[in-house]
């Protein structure tokens, strides 16, 4: 399976780290091995000196499609969730300062964090809220509805470019908020009432 990332999905987010906002969608990828495996603790990687939560709603692939259109996207998923696309921004913003691929960056061992799935039906996508709690304290609040492209227009998006597959998990895009992590730090996930993953940093 592969793992498609959306940059730049949220204007606030945009303004805080003074990027451009994109005339067409921000698309990156992490390979499988990026996946932290559950209950295991996310740990900051020796090279890394200042590795960001980025808390994004997850949507997982449920047949082959190629040049999906939007008004179909919706067939080719039934289960939505809620992840952590964790990112050396140090080393990005060099990497990007150069024009170099963000790979190092972004698709490290441990750097996606994927919480449990649910049926997307339980929710209205285009109005779910989202949080991150690091520590006790909301540092991520979220809402699908300020997506500069929706679910369905991202499937269609990358559909394009790349065949999805049962499997694949699309990340689409970080709120505002994101931070530093530090060893001991605790994330929870939160998608509407749920608490969806739980992430010990060391
Ligand atoms: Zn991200």
């Amino acid at each position: 399976m592969k793992i498609i990332c959306i940059g730049r999905n949220y204007a606030k987010h945009i303004e805080e780290l003074a990027n451009e906002r994109p005339e067409t969608p921000v698309v990156f990828l992490k390979p499988d091995s990026a996946i932290l495996p559950k209950k295991m603790p996310f740990f900051i990687p020796p090279f890394a000196n200042s590795i960001h939560y980025e808390v994004e709603v997850l949507v997982k692939i449920n047949k082959v499609g190629k040049y999906i259109d939007a008004k179909f996207a919706h067939k080719y998923y039934d289960e939505i969730g809620l992840g952590i696309d964790f990112t050396d921004r140090e080393m990005q913003s060099k990497l990007k300062e150069k024009g170099l691929p963000w790979e190092k960056a972004k698709a490290f061992d441990g750097s996606a964090v994927v919480g449990e799935f649910y049926p997307k039906e339980q929710f209205d996508l285009e109005n779910l809220n989202f949080q991150l709690i690091k520590n006790d304290a909301i540092v991520q609040d979220g809402n699908t509805n300020s997506m500069l492209w929706k679910i369905d227009e991202l499937i269609a998006y990358v559909s394009q470019y790349f065949t999805l597959k049962k499997g694949d998990l699309i990340f689409t895009g970080t709120p505002a908020g994101v931070g530093k992590v530090a060893s001991n730090d605790v994330l929870i996930g939160i998608l509407e009432d749920k608490e969806v993953f739980q992430v010990k940093v060391k």
